[in-house]
Protein backbone atom coordinates (compact mmCIF):
# COMPACT_ATOMS: atom_id res chain seq x y z
CA UNK A 1 0.00 0.00 0.00
CA UNK A 2 1.16 3.13 -0.90
CA UNK A 3 0.63 6.16 1.30
CA UNK A 4 -1.24 9.20 1.05
CA UNK A 5 0.63 11.69 -0.50
CA UNK A 6 1.08 14.79 1.64
CA UNK A 7 -0.95 17.88 1.49
CA UNK A 8 0.58 21.39 0.86
CA UNK A 9 2.29 21.28 4.17
CA UNK A 10 -0.46 20.88 6.27
CA UNK A 11 0.01 16.83 7.19
CA UNK A 12 -2.89 15.38 5.86
CA UNK A 13 -4.18 15.14 1.97
CA UNK A 14 -6.76 17.18 0.53
CA UNK A 15 -9.76 15.96 -1.70
CA UNK A 16 -11.31 19.09 -3.82
CA UNK A 17 -15.08 18.19 -5.00
CA UNK A 18 -16.50 20.23 -7.51
CA UNK A 19 -20.68 19.96 -6.66
CA UNK A 20 -22.21 20.62 -3.85
CA UNK A 21 -24.69 17.80 -3.73
CA UNK A 22 -25.41 14.62 -1.56
CA UNK A 23 -22.21 12.32 -3.18
CA UNK A 24 -20.19 15.32 -2.82
CA UNK A 25 -21.51 15.27 1.28
CA UNK A 26 -20.78 11.12 1.22
CA UNK A 27 -17.73 11.37 -0.54
CA UNK A 28 -16.54 14.33 2.68
CA UNK A 29 -17.85 12.17 5.50
CA UNK A 30 -15.84 8.82 4.43
CA UNK A 31 -12.64 11.17 3.54
CA UNK A 32 -13.32 12.93 7.29
CA UNK A 33 -13.44 9.47 8.69
CA UNK A 34 -9.93 8.54 7.24
CA UNK A 35 -8.69 11.80 8.23
CA UNK A 36 -8.57 13.15 4.76
CA UNK A 37 -9.58 16.96 3.68
CA UNK A 38 -12.36 18.11 1.71
CA UNK A 39 -12.67 21.13 -0.43
CA UNK A 40 -15.92 21.76 -1.95
CA UNK A 41 -16.07 23.32 -4.99
CA UNK A 42 -19.80 24.73 -6.21
CA UNK A 43 -21.98 27.94 -7.32
CA UNK A 44 -24.75 28.57 -4.57
CA UNK A 45 -23.55 28.28 -1.07
CA UNK A 46 -27.39 28.08 -0.05
CA UNK A 47 -27.77 24.82 -1.75
CA UNK A 48 -24.72 22.73 -0.60
CA UNK A 49 -25.56 19.77 0.85
CA UNK A 50 -21.61 18.39 0.87
CA UNK A 51 -20.20 22.13 1.52
CA UNK A 52 -21.97 21.40 5.09
CA UNK A 53 -19.42 18.57 5.92
CA UNK A 54 -16.32 19.94 4.45
CA UNK A 55 -13.67 21.60 5.54
CA UNK A 56 -13.18 24.40 3.17
CA UNK A 57 -15.57 25.31 0.67
CA UNK A 58 -15.44 27.99 -2.15
CA UNK A 59 -18.32 29.27 -3.78
CA UNK A 60 -17.96 30.23 -7.58
CA UNK A 61 -19.35 29.33 -11.09
CA UNK A 62 -17.64 26.80 -13.17
CA UNK A 63 -16.20 29.28 -15.53
CA UNK A 64 -14.50 30.95 -12.54
CA UNK A 65 -10.81 30.19 -13.96
CA UNK A 66 -9.52 32.38 -11.28
CA UNK A 67 -11.34 30.68 -8.54
CA UNK A 68 -10.83 27.36 -10.23
CA UNK A 69 -6.65 27.62 -10.07
CA UNK A 70 -7.10 28.78 -5.92
CA UNK A 71 -8.82 25.90 -5.61
CA UNK A 72 -7.00 23.60 -8.00
CA UNK A 73 -3.64 24.36 -6.09
CA UNK A 74 -5.05 23.62 -2.28
CA UNK A 75 -5.82 20.40 -2.75
CA UNK A 76 -3.97 17.28 -4.14
CA UNK A 77 -7.14 16.08 -6.24
CA UNK A 78 -9.93 16.90 -7.77
CA UNK A 79 -13.79 14.76 -8.15
CA UNK A 80 -16.46 15.91 -9.47
CA UNK A 81 -19.70 14.64 -7.93
CA UNK A 82 -21.80 14.88 -11.65
CA UNK A 83 -20.94 14.17 -14.75
CA UNK A 84 -21.95 17.69 -16.39
CA UNK A 85 -19.10 19.47 -15.25
CA UNK A 86 -17.64 21.26 -17.88
CA UNK A 87 -14.92 20.26 -20.22
CA UNK A 88 -13.14 23.99 -19.59
CA UNK A 89 -13.61 23.40 -16.26
CA UNK A 90 -11.88 20.04 -15.82
CA UNK A 91 -9.11 21.28 -17.96
CA UNK A 92 -8.13 23.92 -15.42
CA UNK A 93 -7.86 21.98 -12.95
CA UNK A 94 -5.58 19.16 -14.21
CA UNK A 95 -3.40 21.59 -15.26
CA UNK A 96 -2.44 21.43 -11.75
CA UNK A 97 -3.87 18.30 -10.09
CA UNK A 98 -5.05 14.46 -10.82
CA UNK A 99 -8.44 15.25 -12.06
CA UNK A 100 -10.68 12.27 -11.92
CA UNK A 101 -12.59 10.68 -13.30
CA UNK A 102 -10.83 12.22 -16.31
CA UNK A 103 -11.76 14.44 -19.36
CA UNK A 104 -12.58 11.28 -22.22
CA UNK A 105 -14.75 9.76 -19.23
CA UNK A 106 -16.68 13.10 -19.01
CA UNK A 107 -16.73 13.74 -22.37
CA UNK A 108 -18.56 10.33 -22.78
CA UNK A 109 -21.12 10.56 -19.75
CA UNK A 110 -22.30 13.78 -20.96
CA UNK A 111 -24.00 12.90 -24.19
CA UNK A 112 -26.18 10.16 -24.22
CA UNK A 113 -25.58 9.54 -27.94
CA UNK A 114 -22.10 9.66 -27.12
CA UNK A 115 -21.93 7.15 -24.36
CA UNK A 116 -24.29 4.98 -26.55
CA UNK A 117 -21.85 5.09 -29.17
CA UNK A 118 -18.85 4.25 -27.61
CA UNK A 119 -20.47 1.01 -25.83
CA UNK A 120 -21.66 -0.32 -28.92
CA UNK A 121 -18.30 0.04 -30.38
CA UNK A 122 -16.91 -1.89 -27.54
CA UNK A 123 -19.38 -4.65 -28.55
CA UNK A 124 -21.71 -3.89 -25.72
CA UNK A 125 -25.44 -4.15 -26.46
CA UNK A 126 -27.23 -0.86 -26.42
CA UNK A 127 -31.28 -0.58 -27.14
CA UNK A 128 -32.14 0.69 -30.50
CA UNK A 129 -31.85 4.70 -30.91
CA UNK A 130 -31.54 7.48 -33.36
CA UNK A 131 -29.97 10.62 -33.07
CA UNK A 132 -32.55 13.76 -33.02
CA UNK A 133 -32.08 17.08 -34.35
CA UNK A 134 -35.41 17.88 -35.81
CA UNK A 135 -39.45 16.59 -36.26
CA UNK A 136 -38.37 15.30 -40.11
CA UNK A 137 -35.54 13.15 -37.85
CA UNK A 138 -38.30 12.31 -35.14
CA UNK A 139 -40.89 10.79 -37.95
CA UNK A 140 -38.56 8.98 -39.68
CA UNK A 141 -36.94 7.40 -36.69
CA UNK A 142 -40.29 6.57 -35.12
CA UNK A 143 -41.45 5.53 -38.29
CA UNK A 144 -38.42 3.08 -38.40
CA UNK A 145 -38.85 1.53 -35.24
CA UNK A 146 -42.48 1.19 -35.39
CA UNK A 147 -42.94 0.51 -32.03
CA UNK A 148 -43.02 2.24 -28.34
CA UNK A 149 -39.88 4.27 -28.18
CA UNK A 150 -38.78 6.94 -25.51
CA UNK A 151 -37.03 10.53 -26.16
CA UNK A 152 -34.90 11.86 -24.17
CA UNK A 153 -32.63 15.33 -24.42
CA UNK A 154 -28.94 14.34 -24.81
CA UNK A 155 -27.80 16.40 -22.10
CA UNK A 156 -28.23 17.30 -18.53
CA UNK A 157 -31.17 14.27 -17.86
CA UNK A 158 -31.69 13.21 -14.36
CA UNK A 159 -34.12 11.38 -12.52
CA UNK A 160 -35.60 10.67 -15.71
CA UNK A 161 -36.53 14.44 -16.33
CA UNK A 162 -36.07 15.58 -20.37
CA UNK A 163 -37.90 12.70 -21.04
CA UNK A 164 -40.82 11.82 -23.03
CA UNK A 165 -42.55 8.24 -24.02
CA UNK A 166 -43.68 7.80 -27.06
CA UNK A 167 -46.12 5.61 -29.68
CA UNK A 168 -46.20 5.86 -33.13
CA UNK A 169 -49.37 7.56 -33.26
CA UNK A 170 -48.52 10.10 -30.95
CA UNK A 171 -48.44 14.16 -31.51
CA UNK A 172 -44.61 14.29 -32.20
CA UNK A 173 -44.05 17.47 -32.53
CA UNK A 174 -45.51 17.77 -29.13
CA UNK A 175 -43.10 15.30 -28.20
CA UNK A 176 -40.03 17.41 -29.37
CA UNK A 177 -41.71 20.30 -27.93
CA UNK A 178 -42.11 18.51 -24.60
CA UNK A 179 -38.45 17.47 -24.47
CA UNK A 180 -37.46 20.81 -25.15
CA UNK A 181 -34.18 20.36 -27.02
CA UNK A 182 -33.12 19.67 -31.03
CA UNK A 183 -30.29 17.60 -29.16
CA UNK A 184 -32.17 14.16 -28.63
CA UNK A 185 -32.43 10.73 -28.86
CA UNK A 186 -34.84 8.24 -29.90
CA UNK A 187 -34.97 5.11 -28.21
CA UNK A 188 -36.63 1.69 -28.16
CA UNK A 189 -38.57 1.25 -25.23
CA UNK A 190 -37.30 -2.01 -23.95
CA UNK A 191 -39.78 -4.34 -21.65
CA UNK A 192 -37.56 -5.12 -19.48
CA UNK A 193 -37.64 -7.81 -16.83
CA UNK A 194 -35.50 -5.73 -14.46
CA UNK A 195 -32.63 -3.33 -14.38
CA UNK A 196 -29.14 -3.79 -12.66
CA UNK A 197 -26.03 -1.52 -12.41
CA UNK A 198 -22.34 -2.10 -11.83
CA UNK A 199 -20.17 0.09 -10.58
CA UNK A 200 -15.99 0.04 -10.20
CA UNK A 201 -13.33 1.74 -9.19
CA UNK A 202 -10.20 1.91 -11.00
CA UNK A 203 -6.89 3.70 -9.89
CA UNK A 204 -4.04 5.41 -12.38
CA UNK A 205 -2.92 2.46 -13.18
CA UNK A 206 -5.49 1.09 -14.90
CA UNK A 207 -6.20 -1.55 -11.83
CA UNK A 208 -9.66 -2.18 -10.81
CA UNK A 209 -11.94 -3.41 -8.43
CA UNK A 210 -15.57 -4.48 -8.79
CA UNK A 211 -18.44 -4.55 -6.39
CA UNK A 212 -21.42 -6.67 -6.32
CA UNK A 213 -24.28 -5.49 -8.83
CA UNK A 214 -27.07 -3.69 -7.49
CA UNK A 215 -30.70 -4.66 -8.98
CA UNK A 216 -32.69 -1.64 -9.14
CA UNK A 217 -36.45 -0.07 -9.32
CA UNK A 218 -37.32 3.17 -10.75
CA UNK A 219 -40.76 4.55 -10.48
CA UNK A 220 -41.63 8.08 -12.90
CA UNK A 221 -37.71 7.61 -13.98
CA UNK A 222 -36.86 7.94 -10.22
CA UNK A 223 -34.68 5.51 -8.74
CA UNK A 224 -36.78 4.23 -6.03
CA UNK A 225 -35.22 0.74 -4.62
CA UNK A 226 -32.03 -1.17 -4.81
CA UNK A 227 -31.59 -4.51 -3.79
CA UNK A 228 -27.79 -5.99 -3.62
CA UNK A 229 -26.21 -7.81 -4.27
CA UNK A 230 -28.84 -8.15 -7.25
CA UNK A 231 -30.47 -11.71 -7.57
CA UNK A 232 -29.08 -12.35 -11.15
CA UNK A 233 -27.48 -15.72 -12.67
CA UNK A 234 -23.05 -15.46 -12.99
CA UNK A 235 -22.97 -14.83 -16.20
CA UNK A 236 -25.09 -11.46 -15.95
CA UNK A 237 -23.13 -10.25 -13.01
CA UNK A 238 -20.06 -10.98 -14.93
CA UNK A 239 -21.31 -9.60 -18.67
CA UNK A 240 -22.20 -6.51 -16.38
CA UNK A 241 -19.09 -6.08 -14.59
CA UNK A 242 -17.12 -6.73 -17.99
CA UNK A 243 -19.19 -3.85 -20.27
CA UNK A 244 -18.16 -1.84 -17.04
CA UNK A 245 -14.67 -2.76 -17.06
CA UNK A 246 -14.17 -2.12 -20.91
CA UNK A 247 -15.77 0.98 -20.61
CA UNK A 248 -13.51 2.44 -17.85
CA UNK A 249 -10.65 1.32 -19.84
CA UNK A 250 -11.64 3.00 -23.04
CA UNK A 251 -12.13 6.43 -21.50
CA UNK A 252 -8.99 5.94 -19.00
CA UNK A 253 -11.08 6.36 -16.27
CA UNK A 254 -9.51 7.25 -12.92
CA UNK A 255 -12.44 7.18 -9.91
CA UNK A 256 -15.56 5.49 -9.94
CA UNK A 257 -17.72 3.85 -12.72
CA UNK A 258 -21.59 3.36 -12.91
CA UNK A 259 -22.90 1.50 -15.55
CA UNK A 260 -26.96 1.07 -15.53
CA UNK A 261 -28.50 -1.76 -18.18
CA UNK A 262 -31.60 -3.14 -19.08
CA UNK A 263 -32.24 -7.05 -18.52
CA UNK A 264 -34.69 -7.61 -21.26
CA UNK A 265 -37.44 -10.12 -21.59
CA UNK A 266 -35.69 -12.61 -23.28
CA UNK A 267 -32.20 -12.41 -20.95
CA UNK A 268 -30.27 -10.08 -22.76
CA UNK A 269 -27.54 -7.33 -20.92
CA UNK A 270 -28.16 -3.97 -22.70
CA UNK A 271 -26.41 -0.77 -21.62
CA UNK A 272 -28.38 2.53 -20.76
CA UNK A 273 -26.18 4.68 -19.36
CA UNK A 274 -23.26 5.46 -17.69
CA UNK A 275 -21.81 7.78 -14.71
CA UNK A 276 -18.22 8.44 -14.34
CA UNK A 277 -19.02 8.76 -9.98
CA UNK A 278 -20.72 7.71 -7.18
CA UNK A 279 -23.93 6.42 -7.95
CA UNK A 280 -27.54 6.28 -5.80
CA UNK A 281 -27.50 2.43 -6.89
CA UNK A 282 -24.80 1.92 -4.08
CA UNK A 283 -25.58 3.84 -1.81
CA UNK A 284 -26.23 0.51 0.65
CA UNK A 285 -22.30 0.01 0.69
CA UNK A 286 -22.04 2.71 2.86
CA UNK A 287 -22.81 -0.10 5.72
CA UNK A 288 -23.72 -3.06 3.83
CA UNK A 289 -19.85 -3.43 2.01
CA UNK A 290 -16.28 -3.91 3.70
CA UNK A 291 -15.66 -0.84 1.87
CA UNK A 292 -18.53 1.70 0.77
CA UNK A 293 -18.24 3.26 -2.91
CA UNK A 294 -17.56 6.37 -1.17
CA UNK A 295 -14.28 5.07 1.15
CA UNK A 296 -12.99 3.56 -2.36
CA UNK A 297 -13.14 6.44 -4.01
CA UNK A 298 -11.22 8.55 -1.44
CA UNK A 299 -8.48 5.38 -1.27
CA UNK A 300 -8.19 5.88 -5.16
CA UNK A 301 -7.54 9.98 -4.53
CA UNK A 302 -5.37 10.10 -2.19
CA UNK A 303 -3.36 6.87 -2.96
CA UNK A 304 -4.36 4.34 -0.52
CA UNK A 305 -5.14 1.60 -2.10
CA UNK A 306 -8.51 -0.31 -2.98
CA UNK A 307 -10.35 -1.57 0.04
CA UNK A 308 -12.12 -4.89 -0.34
CA UNK A 309 -15.89 -4.85 -1.49
CA UNK A 310 -17.03 -7.70 -0.15
CA UNK A 311 -20.86 -7.56 0.93
CA UNK A 312 -21.98 -8.12 4.68
CA UNK A 313 -25.31 -9.97 3.31
CA UNK A 314 -27.96 -8.81 1.42
CA UNK A 315 -29.58 -5.15 1.64
CA UNK A 316 -32.12 -3.18 0.52
CA UNK A 317 -31.93 0.79 -0.23
CA UNK A 318 -35.21 2.56 -0.41
CA UNK A 319 -34.58 6.45 -1.53
CA UNK A 320 -36.93 9.06 0.67
CA UNK A 321 -38.21 11.66 -1.62
CA UNK A 322 -39.34 15.14 -0.67
CA UNK A 323 -43.15 13.59 -0.29
CA UNK A 324 -41.67 10.61 2.11
CA UNK A 325 -40.16 12.60 4.94
CA UNK A 326 -43.12 11.79 6.78
CA UNK A 327 -41.99 8.52 7.31
CA UNK A 328 -38.50 9.56 8.91
CA UNK A 329 -40.23 9.37 12.63
CA UNK A 330 -41.40 5.38 11.64
CA UNK A 331 -37.82 4.62 9.87
CA UNK A 332 -35.87 6.17 13.38
CA UNK A 333 -37.81 4.02 15.44
CA UNK A 334 -36.46 0.40 13.64
CA UNK A 335 -33.01 -0.39 14.69
CA UNK A 336 -32.51 -1.96 11.47
CA UNK A 337 -32.68 0.94 9.85
CA UNK A 338 -29.75 2.90 8.59
CA UNK A 339 -31.13 6.31 8.14
CA UNK A 340 -29.24 9.02 5.71
CA UNK A 341 -30.66 12.50 5.32
CA UNK A 342 -28.78 14.98 3.37
CA UNK A 343 -30.14 18.25 5.45
CA UNK A 344 -31.57 19.98 2.10
CA UNK A 345 -33.57 22.79 3.15
CA UNK A 346 -36.75 22.88 0.83
CA UNK A 347 -38.63 18.96 0.84
CA UNK A 348 -39.70 19.62 -2.92
CA UNK A 349 -41.79 16.67 -4.52
CA UNK A 350 -39.79 13.88 -6.20
CA UNK A 351 -36.07 15.82 -4.93
CA UNK A 352 -33.72 13.06 -3.41
CA UNK A 353 -33.86 13.93 0.58
CA UNK A 354 -32.00 10.94 1.61
CA UNK A 355 -32.27 7.47 1.68
CA UNK A 356 -32.51 4.41 3.97
CA UNK A 357 -30.59 1.33 3.92
CA UNK A 358 -30.99 -2.33 5.76
CA UNK A 359 -29.88 -5.56 6.14
CA UNK A 360 -31.96 -8.45 3.99
CA UNK A 361 -29.99 -11.16 5.26
CA UNK A 362 -27.15 -13.28 4.48
P1 LIG B 1 -30.84 8.82 -13.64
O1 LIG B 1 -29.89 9.91 -13.88
O2 LIG B 1 -31.76 9.05 -12.51
O3 LIG B 1 -30.23 7.46 -13.62
P2 LIG B 1 -31.87 9.51 -16.22
O4 LIG B 1 -32.78 10.65 -16.09
O5 LIG B 1 -30.51 9.74 -16.73
O6 LIG B 1 -31.82 8.71 -14.89
P3 LIG B 1 -32.45 7.05 -17.70
O7 LIG B 1 -31.59 6.21 -16.86
O8 LIG B 1 -32.15 7.11 -19.15
O9 LIG B 1 -32.61 8.55 -17.20
O10 LIG B 1 -33.98 6.61 -17.53
C1 LIG B 1 -34.59 6.54 -16.26
C2 LIG B 1 -35.40 5.25 -16.21
O11 LIG B 1 -36.43 5.26 -17.22
C3 LIG B 1 -34.61 3.99 -16.47
O12 LIG B 1 -33.90 3.55 -15.35
C4 LIG B 1 -35.74 3.05 -16.89
O13 LIG B 1 -36.49 2.60 -15.79
C5 LIG B 1 -36.59 3.95 -17.76
N1 LIG B 1 -36.10 3.91 -19.15
C6 LIG B 1 -35.21 4.75 -19.71
N2 LIG B 1 -34.94 4.40 -20.98
C7 LIG B 1 -35.66 3.31 -21.25
C8 LIG B 1 -35.80 2.45 -22.39
N3 LIG B 1 -35.15 2.67 -23.54
N4 LIG B 1 -36.64 1.38 -22.28
C9 LIG B 1 -37.32 1.16 -21.13
N5 LIG B 1 -37.23 1.92 -20.02
C10 LIG B 1 -36.41 2.98 -20.08
MG1 LIG C 1 -30.50 6.36 -15.26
Amino acid sequence: MTSPVSSHGQGTPCIGILGGGQLGRMIAIAAAQLGIRTHVYAPDAQASPAGEVATTTTTASYDDVESLRRFAASVDAVTSEFENVPAATMQVIGESCLASPGAAALQAAQHRIAEKTLAAGLGIPTPRFWQIGSLQDLTLAVKALGGPAILKTCRLGYDGKGQVRISPDDDLAAALEAVGSDDAILEEMIAFDGEISALLARDAQGNMVHFPVSQNRHENGILARTVAPAPVIPAIEEAAQSATAALAQAVDLVGLLAVEFFISADGRLLFNEMAPRPHNSFHWTIEGCATSQFTQLVRVLTGLGFGDTTPYGRWQMDNLLGQHLDQVPGLLADAGNHLHLYGKPDAREDRKMGHVSHRLGD
